[in-house]
């Protein structure tokens, strides 16, 4: 099983640089903040709980978010190849996350760090637009779809992530900075953490993470 995390602040691509990894690697793409949004437009009980953390933009649980990711990873074989992304957010749930894996003979393959400058992360979140029937991401300027709010991949409708507005987003960077970096230095000290300069082209940068990938993990 290989297992690679993706760590960033909000708006440092992660989401589409997961789905490009994706589609070149054949990864499992899991992201705590689809599943949790899925969860809410079904009003499930961890819906219902998640919700409004999300709309503040602090962090669930640590016991939810890593409880519904062991139930992904326990769904694996030998040859399951895991993306993780927006997990893990704090150094509990990297604990938790390292004991779901020890228990099926497993440990986390690579973490890699996309960085790029603040003002370039607000301009991402503010502009980003996601399809409410496929959650294909788009961005008003940098990713434009061919048709103004209409996805052009499956033709649903465009959205903005209520949590994409200026307030939200700034309490979500602070969380990180207080939180989620706490992880760099565990990972680093771990020698799992690559960084990856997210600023530029979303291809570019995927690229540069395949290659890292086949020089670590084989
Ligand atoms: P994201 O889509 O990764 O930006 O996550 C959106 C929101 O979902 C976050 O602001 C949190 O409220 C919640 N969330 C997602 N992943 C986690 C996590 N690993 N731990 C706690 N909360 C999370």
């Amino acid at each position: 099983m290989q297992t690679v995390i993706l760590l960033g602040a909000p708006g440092a691509g992660k989401g589409t640089i997961a789905e490009l990894l994706v589609e070149q690697v054949g990864f499992t793409h899991v992201s705590t903040g689809d599943m949790l949004r899925d969860a809410i437009k079904k009003e499930t009980p961890m819906g219902l709980e998640a919700s409004a953390y999300m709309q503040r933009g602090d962090l669930v649980p640590d016991t939810v978010v890593a409880g519904i990711v062991a139930d992904r990873l326990k769904e694996g074989n030998e040859s399951s190849k895991f993306l993780l992304d927006g997990f893990p957010r704090t150094l509990e749930q990297a604990d938790l996350l390292a004991k779901s894996l020890e228990e099926l003979g497993e440990s986390v393959s690579a973490v890699f760090l996309l960085e790029l400058p603040v003002d370039i992360i607000v301009d991402r979140l503010t502009g980003r637009r996601i399809c409410k029937n496929c959650g294909t991401g788009f961005h008003i300027r940098n990713i434009p779809p061919k048709v103004e709010g209409v996805c052009d991949k499956c033709r649903g409708p465009l959205y903005q992530r209520p949590d994409d507005t200026e307030a939200t987003i700034r309490n979500r960077l602070e969380v990180f900075e207080k939180q989620t970096s706490a992880l760099i230095n565990y990972y680093d000290q771990k020698n799992l953490l690559i960084r990856i300069d997210s600023a530029g082209d979303r291809n570019a940068t995927a690229d540069t993470i395949v290659a890292k990938l086949s020089s670590t993990t084989g």
